[in-house]
């Protein structure tokens, strides 16, 4: 398999990264505080093109292939998750399941405006007593002539708050039976509103998670997406073209942990030499280097394999496992190389220590991925 990137891709990846480095990373002392984006650097993203990564040319976007968008995550991986993640919420699970299942007239109703940002997109799942369970949500949806009626209520849901459509998933068979389908919400439907619930999380700063209530909630049906009662499938196909993106986000965090510990551990010195010098400080870069390497490749794999469309659950998961997991250790190690300096509030090695840890929980738990990964083993 060849990784080289191409013309475009390097092109891509520079001036992401060059955006990232020069524009976003500068803000995230005050974005953190805040707990929201600048509208600038909204309307910077737009410009670039990155609400459209995607999306179809046809509807507006530029239809980058996975590895590409693989690649821009991982730039934008270079900063605060609250960032990348409202990139991946956007172009990936939110926008993946109407890509992927939508008919023509959703996707020119929904796709041009979603790949200019006008429309931001959210994907909500998961519920108080459904998350890693994500078969047995509770939220209902009922046909009641040519609308659905929805009741229920999703937590955790990134960038719900300012999503203008919500790729909502509901059942529509029986309590036990993994019969859901699949709906397009918008927040002026009848019946929705934001729940009152406020989270506040440890890291993403600036893309908050909130609570999404449906009280008999009107959807047309000409919104739902793809056949009634095949909601589970569709999910599962969300998630799994997800799973990379959280992968390369990941990649980039360690690439730029690992320039911070380098830099640092050249220029501070203790006991008369830079800190570098001492073995203990090179076994944590050494770790951090190698295991990067390797999620790196592994990511990039998954990416490909869905670009040849022939990627397995095991791929996107083993991907996402290996990076969230090396990224922890990563982050750990940058800490630990910095020492108190490593410790304090407005470092962005203190910055990703805490992000880092959302990775191995959302779009699946590391305990969900190695169950997929197992499974997969023993039935073949
Ligand atoms: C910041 C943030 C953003 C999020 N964004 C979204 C979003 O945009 N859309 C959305 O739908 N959801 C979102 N989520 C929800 C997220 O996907 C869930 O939190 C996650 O799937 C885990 O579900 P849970 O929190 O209910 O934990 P639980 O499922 O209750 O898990 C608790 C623990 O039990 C373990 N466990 C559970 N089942 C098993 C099993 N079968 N085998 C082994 N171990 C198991 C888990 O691995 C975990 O360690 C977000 C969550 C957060 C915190």
């Amino acid at each position: 398999m060849n990784f080289d990137y191409t013309a475009e891709q390097t092109e891509l990846m520079d001036s992401v990264k060059r955006f990232v480095d020069f524009r976003v990373e500068p803000q995230m002392v005050d974005t953190e505080r805040r707990n929201a984006f600048a509208q600038e650097t909204l309307d910077e993203m737009a410009e670039l093109g990155l609400f459209g990564i995607s999306i179809p040319e046809e509807y507006g976007g530029s239809g980058l292939s996975h590895l590409s968008r693989v690649l821009i995550h991982q730039m934008a991986g270079r900063t605060g998750f609250g960032f990348s993640g409202l990139l991946a919420s956007h172009t990936g699970i939110g926008t993946e399941g109407l890509v992927a299942l939508g008919n023509d007239e959703q996707k020119r109703r929904y796709l041009p405006r979603m790949a200019t940002g006008e429309l931001r997109a959210a994907f909500a799942l998961t519920e108080p007593e459904a998350g890693s369970d994500a078969g047995s949500v509770k939220t209902t949806a009922r046909r009641d002539g040519d609308r659905y009626l929805l009741n229920g209520v999703k937590h955790f849901i990134s960038g719900g708050a300012h999503a203008g459509l919500i790729t909502v998933v509901a059942r529509t068979g029986a309590p036990n039976a993994k019969e859901l389908s699949v709906f397009l919400v918008e927040p002026s439907f009848p019946g929705f509103r934001i729940g009152p619930s406020k989270f506040e999380t440890m890291g993403c700063k600036g893309h908050p998670v909130s609570e999404l209530i449906f009280e008999d909630c009107e959807v047309p049906v000409e919104n739902r997406l793809g056949p009634e009662g095949e909601g589970w499938a569709a999910a599962v196909t969300i998630l799994n073209e997800g799973r990379p993106l959280v992968a390369g986000r990941c990649v980039g965090a360690c690439e730029r942990l690992i320039e911070l510990s380098v830099d640092y551990a050249r220029e501070r010195r203790q006991f008369g030499r830079a800190i570098g010098d001492f073995q203990a400080v090179q076994i944590m870069l050494a770790d951090m280097q190698t295991r990067t390497e390797a999620a790196r490749w592994l990511t990039y794999k998954a990416a490909k394999l869905s670009d040849e469309g022939r990627v397995t659950r095991r791929d996107t998961s083993m991907a996402k496992l290996f990076a969230t997991e090396t990224l922890a250790m990563a982050a750990d190690h940058a800490v630990q190389i910095q020492g108190g300096s490593g410790y304090m509030n407005g470092n962005p090695v203190e910055r990703f220590y805490r992000d880092a840890r959302i990775t191995r929980i959302y779009e699946g738990t590391s305990e969900i991925q190695r169950s997929i990964i197992a499974r997969s083993m023993l039935e073949h």
